[in-house]
C-alpha cells in the first residue's frame, strides 16, 4: 500500500508537470479525439505535446509489455494513473481501435513478429486501424461473410466488400474477417487478415450518417495481395479470433457510450435538469415543474450510477487479466440502450427546439444536441444490435436454451 501511495505521489507530480494546462478539461466530440494515424491532425497543437510525452513514458498503454512501447505498470498502478489523469480532467492521450482492439487481440494471439510489427506503431499512434466486419449482405449474421481470401504462393488474394467500416478513410491498416474455406460450415471457414489499406486494389468509399456527418465508409478489395505472415491466429480459425475481438469491442463502446464517461456526461441528471431549466421548467435552483420529467430525469440518474459500478467492475477485472467473455455483451446493451434513453429525453426536454437541423431559428447547441441525438441511434446496432446481445446473453450468459 506505501508503494502505491508513492507511485500515486509520483504520478501526480509528473502529471503536473508534464501535461500541458491547455488541454485540461478539453472535451472531445467522437471525430475530434486523439485518434492518431497518418492522417491525423490534432484538434490542438498542446495534444501533440501531450501524446509525444506520453508516449515517451510508456503511458498511453499502461498495462501493456515496456519492450512493446508499453508502461509495464500492474493492474494497480494503471488504475491509479487513470484516477490521476481523471483527478487532474486530462484527456485521454490517445484512444482508437489500435489500443482498445486489435491491439489487445494481437497481445493475446499474435506472434512475436506480429506484435513487434504492430504494437510499438499504435502505442506511438503512428498507425489507425479500423475494423472490416460487416458486409453488404452480412450483419447480424456474421459468418456468412463473402469476402474471399485466395492463396497464392506466399500470399493471400482478397476480393470483396465490407460495408460500414466506421473511419477506413482515415485509417492506415485493416483487420478483415475473409473468406478462406467456402465449403466448410460457415463459421470454420474463416481467416482473420491483417491489411495495409495503402496496398494496391483497396479503395474506400465514404458513407454519410443519420447525423450528418461521416464516419464510416464502404471498403472494396479488387485482388489485394496479403502476405500470409499476416494471417492473425489460424487459417481458418478466424471466428475465435474474430470473438474475442469483439468482446474488447463491446466493453469499448460500453465505455464510450456508458455513463462511465466519454460521450455522454457522467452525472446526466444534473445536465439534464439543467437543460429542462433552460427552457423554463423549473426555477434555477429549484425542483422541475413537470414530475413526469422529473421521473425520469431521476430514473436516468439513478440507472447511471448503479451502471457506473457494474463497468468498474468489468474494468477492474479486465486490469486484473480477464479477458471480456459473452457478458461484455451485457454492459454493451445497457449502456447503449441507456445513452439513447439520455439522447430521448434530452430532445424531449428541449420541445421543437430539439429538433433543430440548421438554420437561423436554432443556436449551435441545439443542432449540435439534434445530431448527436441521430447519432445515438446507432449505438445500439454498431458492435453487434441490441437484439444479438440479448440473443448472445440468452445464450451463452444464462445457459438458455436456443428457440
Ligand atoms: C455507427 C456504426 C458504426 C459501425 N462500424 C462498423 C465498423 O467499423 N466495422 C464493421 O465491420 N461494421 C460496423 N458497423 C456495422 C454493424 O456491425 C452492423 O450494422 C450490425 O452488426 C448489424 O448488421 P446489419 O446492419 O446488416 O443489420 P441486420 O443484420 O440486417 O439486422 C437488421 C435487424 O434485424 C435484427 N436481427 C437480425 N438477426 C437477428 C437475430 N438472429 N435475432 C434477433 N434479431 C435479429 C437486428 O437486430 C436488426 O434490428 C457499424 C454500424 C454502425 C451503426
Amino acid at each position: 500500500m506505501a508503494d502505491l501511495e508513492k507511485f500515486r505521489s509520483e504520478t501526480r507530480s509528473w502529471l503536473n508537470q508534464n501535461a500541458p494546462e491547455s488541454i485540461r478539461e478539453i472535451r472531445f466530440t467522437e471525430l475530434e479525439g486523439n485518434w492518431g494515424g497518418r492522417k491525423f491532425e490534432f484538434a490542438h497543437p498542446d495534444l501533440k505535446v501531450w501524446l509525444e510525452v506520453m508516449v515517451a513514458k510508456g503511458w498511453t498503454a499502461p498495462a501493456w509489455p515496456k519492450e512493446l512501447g508499453g508502461g509495464d505498470l500492474s493492474n494497480a498502478e494503471a488504475r491509479i494513473l487513470a484516477e490521476e489523469m481523471k483527478n487532474l480532467k486530462l484527456p485521454p492521450p490517445l484512444m482508437g481501435f489500435g489500443l482498445e482492439m486489435i491491439g489487445r487481440t494481437i497481445l493475446d494471439t499474435g506472434t512475436e513478429e506480429q506484435k513487434r510489427q504492430h504494437i510499438p506503431p499504435i502505442v506511438r499512434g503512428e498507425i489507425r486501424w479500423c475494423q472490416g466486419y460487416s458486409e453488404p449482405d452480412s450483419g447480424s449474421d456474421l459468418a456468412s461473410l463473402q469476402t474471399r481470401a485466395v492463396e497464392d504462393g506466399d500470399d493471400y488474394v482478397v476480393s470483396g466488400t465490407k460495408v460500414w467500416t466506421s473511419y477506413a478513410d482515415k485509417s492506415d491498416w485493416i483487420f478483415a474477417l475473409t473468406r478462406t474455406d467456402p465449403s466448410a460450415k460457415k463459421q470454420d471457414g474463416i481467416t482473420f487478415l491483417l491489411i495495409d489499406m495503402e496496398t494496391p486494389g483497396v479503395s474506400v468509399w465514404p458513407i454519410q450518417l443519420i447525423s450528418g456527418k461521416s464516419p464510416f465508409c464502404e471498403t472494396r478489395f479488387d485482388d489485394v495481395r496479403v502476405p500470409r505472415k499476416n494471417v492473425l491466429g489460424q487459417v481458418n480459425g478466424g471466428w475465435s479470433v474474430a470473438k474475442a475481438l469483439l468482446g474488447y469491442e463491446r466493453n469499448m463502446i460500453a465505455g464510450a457510450f456508458g455513463a462511465a464517461g466519454g460521450s455522454s456526461p457522467k452525472r446526466p441528471g444534473s445536465a439534464l435538469a439543467n437543460l429542462a431549466r433552460d427552457y423554463g421548467l423549473g426555477e434555477a435552483d429549484g425542483p422541475l415543474d413537470d414530475a413526469a420529467i422529473r421521473n425520469d430525469i431521476s430514473q436516468v440518474e439513478m440507472d447511471a450510477r448503479a451502471f457506473a459500478l457494474t463497468t468498474q467492475r468489468s474494468k477492474d477485472a479486465a486490469r486484473a487479466g480477464h479477458k471480456p467473455g459473452p457478458e461484455s455483451s451485457l454492459v454493451k446493451l445497457y449502456a447503449t440502450e441507456l445513452n439513447k434513453r439520455r439522447a430521448d429525453l434530452s430532445v424531449r426536454i428541449a420541445g421543437p427546439q430539439g429538433l433543430g437541423w440548421e438554420g437561423a431559428g436554432f443556436d449551435a447547441e441545439e443542432i449540435d444536441r439534434t445530431r448527436s441525438w441521430l447519432r445515438t441511434k446507432g449505438n445500439s446496432i454498431e458492435g453487434g444490435t441490441s437484439e444479438i446481445q440479448l440473443n448472445v446473453i440468452a445464450k451463452r450468459v444464462l445457459g438458455l436454451p436456443d428457440a
